[in-house]
């Protein structure tokens, strides 16, 4: 490769070729006073990169605050659910409300939940 010729150079880097001619375009513009449309399609293309990252991040972001993973409170299963949302567990079927990043179980007003507790009897002589 004969880096003192030009020529060579470029054709062994099709992107600086492209370069060089996308800098010889704006020049030319800007020479005949359509420099406002460069800096248009300028801010275009910034435009066109940039709405797709940012749209990423702002979805990875409100996942990030949205997505709960608990435990069903009735069955133990592994969920995944959004917060403040209700959602029916696969495993027992139990309504349950996300809210404050937990799950609750959607009880009727009124309804008080308890907890059995096995007691183990014991024979006490006299
Ligand atoms: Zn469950």
């Amino acid at each position: 490769m004969n880096l003192n010729n030009p020529r060579a150079l470029l054709s062994n880097y099709p992107a600086i070729k492209s370069w060089l001619i996308f800098l010889v375009v704006v020049w030319l513009f800007s020479l005949i006073g359509l420099g406002w449309l460069v800096k248009l399609s300028l801010i275009l293309l910034g435009l066109v990169l940039i709405t797709p990252l940012a749209l990423f991040l702002g979805l990875q972001w409100w996942l990030k605050r949205s997505l709960v993973q608990e435990e069903c409170p009735v069955c133990s299963f592994e969920l995944v659910g959004l917060n403040n949302r209700q959602l029916q567990c696969p495993s027992c079927g139990e309504n349950l409300q996300v809210s404050d990043r937990h799950f609750h179980r959607l009880t009727p007003p009124g309804t008080i939940d308890v907890q059995a507790v096995e007691v183990s009897a014991q024979v006490v002589d006299d």
